[in-house]
């Protein structure tokens, strides 16, 4: 059910803000967006940001400077409200903020979400947790620098109004925000499309040794840590390698992975539409969408495919049985 902002602060006087780990570009938005909202509308609740590093490009968003990535000893705060954030997990470094909030809210879109806050604000549909964002606040209130870092959310969460996620609503709240005056141009390019000369390396290195499996409907790639190391790459420059990966004609289903660890990868899986690999995420301990999900695993890159591919040739048999059972 839809919350109203203004009920949610009332009698509150300290309200921290909390996203997933590794930010994306709707959790820094959602976030940066909301933060400055309540710093500008409600001055005084004392509010305060935590997100882990941001990706460097993010930086032309406003008062970034101003997010903490870390949390003092003994803070204490009013109310905690995640955004973009699938379960308490997830938050990273800010979860002992979250458990020791008198109250907590959480604003998300993952249908994996369990409501795992005090108060919950979780619409599956949404484009994104920017979007969601945008129709808690006043419009006339909405300032610049909250449209801007709004904008970028929505623009990042639907591959640039592209994926089905995008509904006339969220082409309604980008128009309106907009019409703030911001250069959504040049957020996207900045933020979504330019790419640093070793991101793109790194990209064209993941696309050469791609496989095809399962018949040539799943590509996967992977990018080890030595061969980060050898680009001077972190996971946020292998950010927009999976989207590519999914645009190869033929496929259902793209899985990249890098190495977290020694033995310990990052997964993203992305889909067309016949795989739900929200489902598969969530068998492995992680959480998503239906087309764009993720999770952590151990083991070799060999582990992961075998039993990755395994849960997605479950589905793609599945597909087939029902098509064969029309047929
Ligand atoms: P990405 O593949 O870009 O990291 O993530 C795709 C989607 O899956 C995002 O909505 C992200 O929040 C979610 N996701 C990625 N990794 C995890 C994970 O380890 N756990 C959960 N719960 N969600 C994840
Ligand atoms: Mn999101």
């Amino acid at each position: 059910m839809k919350i109203q902002l203004s009920e949610v602060l009332t009698g509150k006087r300290t309200v921290a803000l909390g996203g997933h780990v590794r930010p994306d570009g709707d959790c820094t938005g959602s976030s940066l967006g909301l933060y400055i909202y309540l710093k500008e509308q409600y001055p005084h609740i004392e509010t305060d940001l935590y997100l882990e590093e941001i990706p460097k490009e993010y930086h032309i968003l406003r008062r970034t400077g101003e997010i903490k990535h870390q949390i003092a000893a003994g803070k204490q705060y009013d109310l905690f409200i995640c955004l973009d954030c699938g379960d308490a997990g997830r938050l990273g470094f800010s979860a002992p903020l979250f458990e020791q909030a008198a109250e907590t809210l959480c604003i998300d879109h993952h249908v994996s979400n369990e409501a795992f806050a005090d108060n919950n604000y979780i619409v599956p549909d949404a484009s994104s947790t920017s979007e969601l964002v945008f129709g808690l606040l006043d419009y006339e209130k909405i300032s610049l620098p909250t449209a801007e870092a709004l904008y970028m959310g929505i623009a990042h969460d639907t591959g640039v109004f592209q994926y089905p996620c995008t509904s006339p609503e969220t082409m309604e709240a980008a128009a309106a925000l907009m019409r703030k005056g911001i250069d959504g141009s040049n957020i996207i390019d900045k933020t979504y499309y330019e790419k640093t000369y070793v991101q793109n390396q790194i990209l064209g290195r993941a696309l050469l040794e791609s496989i095809l499996i399962l018949n040539k409907k799943c590509i996967v790639s992977s990018v080890s840590k030595r061969e980060m190391e050898f680009y001077g790459a972190g996971p946020s420059d292998l950010e927009g390698i999976v989207s590519q990966l999914r645009q190869t004609k033929g496929t259902e289903v793209a899985l990249f992975m890098y190495e977290l660890d020694t033995q310990q990868f990052k997964i993203s899986l992305r889909s067309k539409g016949q795989v739900d690999v929200s489902v598969i995420a969530k068998y492995f301990g992680g959480g998503g969408h239906e087309r764009a999900a993720g999770f952590t695993m151990n083991g070799s890159c060999h582990d992961v495919i075998n039993n990755v591919g395994r849960q997605i040739e479950l589905q793609l048999q599945t597909i087939n049985t029902q098509v064969d059972a029309v047929c």
